[in-house]
């Protein structure tokens, strides 16, 4: 059959609203809700009354509203909502807006829920009223997964720690090369040896806990990874290689401190301190730090060596 045909059939739109798997909604010059698709009101788990007449965030369960005990259009946030905006400008320039993106969390079933929506707004008129429609796709599961993933391929599964990838990324990144930065190249000492005596299992133990003294002694200052197999880097991005020499000496004296159970023998790290300078390739700087972690582990191990 003619889909043309089929449009102008009397419960053409009946059966489209009643049966797609989308969610839409109708929002008047107001920012409230006129009305709303049944696939969504099984998403809100809300009656029509909680919903229609209501503001649209305050029917979507929109965090800030619910969070600020506010109406949709006066909290903190609903300056820099896009959402708002994109309504607000399909309403008043009679557009269309697709392909935009809402990331939020959202109160549904009496549950705070992060979704993801890719939708499109609309200039409708109905009976000569100006109404904006909402068509949203609900693709969480998808950039949920989608994250995940990204975060699987960056980050090392035993320490938790960014991966080797990442740091490529991070360090061609142009702000990181503009604003310049220093890294500390480590290595644990004698590691095969502590794997040789108390075990493997236990090698992969003084791992996490050397990447977890890494992590908290760097905070907020920088970017830690695992580089390789006992091997850490650290990139201390506007620092100048003697502060990030002080850092390097502060973690060292933290590692050789640390006390793990079942390895009385204790564990120490050597490390390389080097600087980028601009218009430097950034593997010469990773070169240069792994140099001077050498040149620690022929001084005796246990040390930095600072450019
Ligand atoms: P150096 O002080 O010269 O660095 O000596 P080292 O023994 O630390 O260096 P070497 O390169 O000889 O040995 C590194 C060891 O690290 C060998 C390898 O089996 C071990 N290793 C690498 N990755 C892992 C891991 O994920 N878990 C465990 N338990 N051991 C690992
Ligand atoms: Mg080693
Ligand atoms: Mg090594």
């Amino acid at each position: 059959m003619d889909i043309e045909k089929l449009k102008t059939s009397e419960n053409f739109l009946e059966v489209l609203m009643e049966n797609l798997q989308t969610n839409i909604m109708v929002v008047n010059q107001d920012i409230k809700v006129e009305s709303v698709n049944p696939f969504l009101k099984r998403m809100l788990h809300k009656d029509l009354k909680q919903i229609e007449g209501k503001k649209c965030g305050n029917a979507l369960g929109c965090r800030h509203a619910v969070e600020e005990g506010k109406d949709c259009g006066e909290t903190t946030f609903c300056e820099s909502c896009n959402l708002r905006k994109t309504i607000i400008s399909t309403l008043s320039g009679k557009s269309s807006h697709s392909g935009n993106v809402l990331s939020r969390e959202f109160y549904m079933n009496g549950k705070k829920i992060k979704k993801h929506f890719l939708y499109s707004c609309k200039h409708v008129k109905f009976d000569s009223t100006d109404m904006a429609l909402l068509i949203m796709n609900d693709v969480t599961e998808l950039e949920e997964s989608r994250r995940t993933m990204e975060k699987m391929a960056l980050t090392d599964p035993l320490t938790g720690l960014y991966n080797r990838r990442y740091i490529f990324d991070f360090l061609t990144g142009k702000d990181t090369r503009e604003e310049g930065f220093s890294i500390i190249m480590m290595d644990i000492d004698r590691f095969k040896k502590i794997n040789d005596t108390y075990g493997h299992p236990l090698g992969d133990k003084v791992l996490k806990e050397v990447a977890d003294t890494i992590r908290g002694a760097i905070g907020e200052k920088g970017v830690a990874a695992r580089f390789g197999g006992e091997e850490f880097l650290v990139i201390l991005p506007n620092i100048i290689s003697k502060e990030a020499y002080f850092y390097a000496e502060q973690l060292r004296k933290k590692i050789e401190n640390l006390q793990i159970t079942g390895c009385p023998s204790g564990v120490t790290i050597s490390l390389g301190v080097a600087q980028y300078y601009q218009g430097q390739d950034v593997n010469e700087v990773i070169k240069t730090a792994d140099q001077l972690l050498y040149l620690a582990k022929e001084s005796g191990r246990n040390m930095t060596k600072v450019q």
